[in-house]
């Protein structure tokens, strides 16, 4: 177990954040932490950027529960970032004070063609690359729920469901519910091919399936947050709610809702 105050700085190594992140790591070890050069030796992982970044700092780090994730923005405070890169006395003020409780964040686990399995933060999608509709056979467990036909499928964590998912008029979750949310794209509804035709929530004690449908379009686009899968044969996605869980740091008076009503009210 890395020392408790570990701490690497994750972010794209522009010149401008390189300015920037110098003052960051001067503060830390002022306050006696100490910035690994390798995130295996870190217990604090601060992701610098957007949203897209700590997806990406995340995953870049393999999603480790023993580890605080603490996302620093560049620019607009959005929905993993608590803090910002230009009010360094906030951060310490609010660190000294023990200002900042730890949230933890449900994940979901994808398995592909019951081999290779990844977690994701937002959600994974699984898309037509084609110009041709995409048939997935829906199941909830064994039982056959659905086949849809259409463009796609989202498959949303709570913390997911202020992005992707909520451009297709999903619902937004709290993060403390430990669910899956499933939203169409563009489903084709008529007197052949029939969907729910709004999005649904399975609890943790479930398991979604999504068969593709060998009829030509058999090479859909799998997305796992902010990647796409190399994987280009994707028969089958087994989707569940692990137990892991993503820990970040919470600012007093900045729950999610307060982020929700932040962004969207
Ligand atoms: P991007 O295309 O730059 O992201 C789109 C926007 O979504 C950015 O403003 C990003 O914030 C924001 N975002 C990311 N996670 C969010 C969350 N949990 N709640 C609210 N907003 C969030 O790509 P990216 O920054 O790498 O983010 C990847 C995510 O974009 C994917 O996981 C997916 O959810 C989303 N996406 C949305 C659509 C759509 O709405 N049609 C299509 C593709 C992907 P930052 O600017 O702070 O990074
Ligand atoms: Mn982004």
């Amino acid at each position: 177990m890395p020392n408790r105050r570990n701490l690497f700085f994750f972010y794209k190594e522009t010149e401008e954040l390189r300015e920037k992140v110098e003052p960051l790591k001067e503060l830390a070890s002022k306050y006696d932490f100490h910035v690994v050069d390798d995130p295996k030796d870190a217990s604090i992982i601060a992701s610098i950027g957007g949203d897209g970044s700590f997806l990406q700092a995340v995953r870049k780090t393999g999603f480790r529960e023993d580890c605080l994730y603490v996302g620093i923005s560049t620019g607009e405070l959005g929905f993993y970032c608590d803090f910002h890169i230009d009010n360094l006395p906030e951060m310490v003020e609010n660190i000294l004070s023990e200002g900042i409780e730890v949230r933890r964040y449900p994940t979901i686990e994808v398995n592909v063609n019951d081999e290779s399995s990844f977690f994701c933060l937002n959600e994974c999608t699984i898309r037509s690359s084609i110009i041709k509709t995409l048939v997935m056979n829906v199941h909830v467990e064994d039982f056959h729920f659905e086949t849809f036909r259409g463009d796609g499928l989202i498959v949303s964590t709570p913390t997911g469901s202020t992005a992707y998912s909520k451009s297709v008029s999903g619902a937004v979750v709290d993060p403390k519910l430990a669910c899956m949310q499933v939203s169409e794209i563009a489903s084709l509804n008529n007197n052949h091919y029939r969907t729910l035709g709004s999005p649904f929530l399975l609890s943790d004690e479930r398991t979604l399936s999504l068969e593709v449908v060998q009829d030509g379009n058999d090479y859909p686009i799998i997305g796992i947050d902010n990647e796409a899968l190399s994987i280009q044969h994707a028969k089958k996605l087994t989707i569940r709610i692990p137990d892991k869980r993503i820990k970040t740091v919470k600012l007093k008076d900045n729950s999610f809702w307060h982020k929700v009503q932040r962004s969207f009210l």
